[in-house]
C-alpha cells in the first residue's frame, strides 16, 4: 500500500525553495527519496537550503532562477536534463504577497499603487505559468509528470485588503484546471496538474497582519480563527503529505483539483 505514495527517485523542481513553505516541502521530498532541484531567485536562500537538504542525506542541487524569466528557466531545464535526464515533478511555490499590495486598514482600493498590483499579479500568476510552460514542456515530451501549483483561500472567496494577491491566486486555480484539461486531452493520464489551497499559516509574509509584536492575535486573526472550525492556524509541515500524495501514483486519476488545506475555513458558513 505504501508504495503507491512513493516519490523515491523522482526528479522534483521546487521553485521558491529558499522560502518557508518551499523549504519544508523540499526537506520532506528528500526524506522521501526524491532528487530535489531547489530553485530560488536569491542565492543566499539557496545556499542555506541546499546544505540542509544534503545534510539530511538527500540528493539535491540549487539553481538560481527567476520564475518570471523564460531564458533563466530554459537554462535551468537544460542543466537538470544534463544532470538527471528528466523532470518528474514541478512544484510552483515561488510567490506570495508583497507589502505595497496589502491595503492598510485605513486605506481603500483607490490608494493602492498600480505598480504594486502589477508586481503581485505578475509574480503569483505568471510565476506559475512560465515554469509550467518550460518544465511542463519537458514533461509533455516524456509524456509523464506532475505539476502542483499553490493557490490560496483568497482565490475562493473575498479576503479583505489583498486584491492583487487574491486575483492572481484565482488565476492560478483557473490555470490549474485549464492546463490539467489540456495535458490530459493530449497525454492521457501521463501529465497531471493539481493545486493546493493553503488556509492560514503564519509565515514571514503574513506574520505582521496576524500577530501583534507581543505575539497576541490581531483583530484580523481573531476573525480568521472564528471562521476556522479547527480553531487554529496551520503548521507549515501540514502541507507536505498532501503535496506528496498528489505527485504520487496514489493520485493517478486525479487532475485539476484545487485541494483546500485549511482546517475547514473554506467550508464553514459562519453559522
Ligand atoms: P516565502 O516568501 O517564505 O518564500 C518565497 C520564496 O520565493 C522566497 O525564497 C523568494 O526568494 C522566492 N522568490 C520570490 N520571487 C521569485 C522569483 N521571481 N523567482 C524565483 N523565486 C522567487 O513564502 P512562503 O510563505 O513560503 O509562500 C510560498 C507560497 O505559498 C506562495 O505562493 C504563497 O502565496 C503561498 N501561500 C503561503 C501561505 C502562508 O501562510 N505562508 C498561505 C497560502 C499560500
Amino acid at each position: 500500500m505504501n508504495e503507491i505514495f512513493s516519490i523515491e527517485g523522482k526528479v522534483a523542481v521546487i521553485t521558491g525553495a529558499g522560502g518557508v513553505l518551499g523549504g519544508s516541502i523540499a526537506k520532506s521530498f528528500v526524506k522521501a527519496g526524491a532528487k530535489v532541484v531547489a530553485m530560488d531567485i536569491r542565492q543566499e536562500n539557496l545556499d542555506v537550503r541546499v546544505k540542509e537538504l544534503t545534510d539530511l542525506g538527500g540528493e539535491a542541487i540549487g539553481l538560481v532562477g527567476n520564475v518570471l524569466d523564460i531564458p533563466s528557466l530554459d537554462a535551468a531545464a537544460q542543466e537538470i536534463i544534463k544532470k538527471w535526464g528528466r523532470i518528474d515533478i514541478l512544484l510552483n511555490i515561488a510567490g506570495g504577497n508583497i507589502p505595497g499590495a496589502t491595503l492598510a486598514p485605513d486605506q481603500e482600493f483607490f490608494d493602492m499603487k498600480i505598480a504594486d498590483w502589477d508586481k503581485v499579479t505578475n509574480l503569483n500568476m505568471n510565476g506559475t505559468v512560465y515554469p509550467s510552460y518550460v518544465f511542463g514542456n519537458v514533461m509533455s515530451k516524456q509524456k509523464s509528470g506532475s505539476i502542483i501549483n499553490i493557490s490560496s483561500m483568497a482565490a475562493l472567496q473575498s479576503i479583505t485588503r489583498v486584491p492583487g494577491y487574491s486575483a492572481a491566486k484565482a488565476a492560478v486555480s483557473n490555470f490549474t484546471q485549464w492546463l490539467a484539461t489540456e495535458m490530459s486531452m493530449k497525454y492521457g493520464d501521463g501529465v497531471r496538474v493539481n493545486a493546493i489551497a493553503p488556509g492560514f499559516f503564519i509565515g514571514d509574509q503574513n506574520r505582521a497582519v496576524l500577530l501583534n509584536p507581543d505575539g497576541s492575535l490581531t483583530e484580523r486573526s481573531v476573525k480568521v480563527l472564528a471562521n476556522t472550525p479547527m480553531n487554529r492556524f496551520g503548521d507549515i509541515n501540514e502541507l507536505n503529505g498532501a503535496v506528496q500524495f498528489l505527485c504520487s501514483e496514489a493520485a493517478s486519476f486525479i487532475t485539476g483539483v484545487v485541494l483546500p488545506i485549511d482546517g475547514g475555513f473554506s467550508i464553514y458558513s459562519g453559522v
